[in-house]
């Protein structure tokens, strides 16, 4: 019922803007590509990158971002620098200074994570976050979602036929794109094997690949407790994270590799200790 109710205004949308703007012929195309689903897009993967980086420079500008010598950004390059480059993808990433457990990537590359998440997971916990957000990145499902996104932006407003390029994206347009990025809705097998790239990739680095377990178990416990609304986007788009960590937990009994995680410190914090130590080297040279 509901959807009907879309589909109708849509068409009112598409014939309502050729009466209103007699001078952009929409004609056969456009409701030909409503009728199919928009199977008709010409939408390169140059294109998703270059519009993802256009929504997230835009979402850069309205979120807080970590500076560089910001301690969350020193603890992310630490952790993470190292991997910015693997096989077929280049990545670049930063904080956002937000409460909310969350990280997403998008099809040019952009890691974004959130200062919540980095305070509840330790880092290889993180890695496994990350690990995760990266094979959305590897297996294309970001490119997907991008195109998704623009495509639902191109219907609303009607412009299906001339939007064979991303060039007409308008200003607000990409602000929803940008919105839609954050929460893709990725397909259920489109989780699970980021979930597998995150093992291997856990694996391939030498990391302990429990964290993979523990970060779901963690996320799984949070949306029980009293921080629920916290993980609200996270969970929205990341749902079932208990038999997510059951399926990283078995597959780490395959390998011979589980072993119960216990989480290590997490330090959000300046390395204080090693300044001090240097200031106390400077004064000794100075003596
Ligand atoms: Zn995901």
């Amino acid at each position: 019922m509901k959807k009907k109710f879309i589909i109708v205004g849509l068409l009112f949308a598409v014939f309502g803007f050729t009466k209103i703007n007699a001078q952009i012929n929409l004609g056969d195309k456009a409701i030909g590509a409503l009728q199919k689903g928009v199977s008709g897009f010409t939408f390169s993967n140059a294109d998703a990158a270059k519009l993802s980086k256009e929504a997230v420079d835009k979402l850069d500008t309205e979120n807080q971002v970590a500076s560089a010598t910001d301690p969350y950004t020193l603890r992310l390059n630490r952790v993470f620098g190292k991997h910015a480059t693997g096989e077929g993808y280049t990545l670049n990433f930063k904080v956002y200074k937000l409460k909310e457990v969350n990280a997403f990537a998008t099809a040019d590359g952009s890691v974004r994570v959130y200062s919540g998440l980095m305070d509840i997971m330790d880092d290889n916990e993180l890695l496994a976050v990350i690990g995760h957000e990266i094979g959305h990145v590897a297996n294309n499902d970001s490119r997907d979602a991008v195109r998704a996104a623009y495509q639902k932006e191109a219907l609303l407003d009607g412009v299906a036929s001339q939007s064979a390029t991303v060039a007409t994206v308008t200003d607000s347009q990409l602000g929803k794109i940008g919105s839609a990025l954050i929460d893709s809705k990725h397909s259920r097998k489109q989780e699970s094997e980021a979930d597998l790239f995150s093992y291997n990739f856990l694996k391939k680095n030498g990391y302990n690949v429990n964290a993979e377990e523990s970060a779901f178990r963690i996320l799984a416990k949070m949306s029980e407790g009293s921080e629920a609304s916290f993980i609200d986007q996270m969970m929205s788009s990341h749902p079932d994270s208990k038999k997510r960590a059951d399926d990283a937990k078995a597959r780490a009994e395959k390998d011979g590799l589980y072993k119960a995680y216990i989480q290590q410190k997490i330090v959000n914090t300046a390395p204080v200790v090693k300044k001090a130590a240097a200031t106390k080297k400077t004064t000794a040279k100075k003596k």
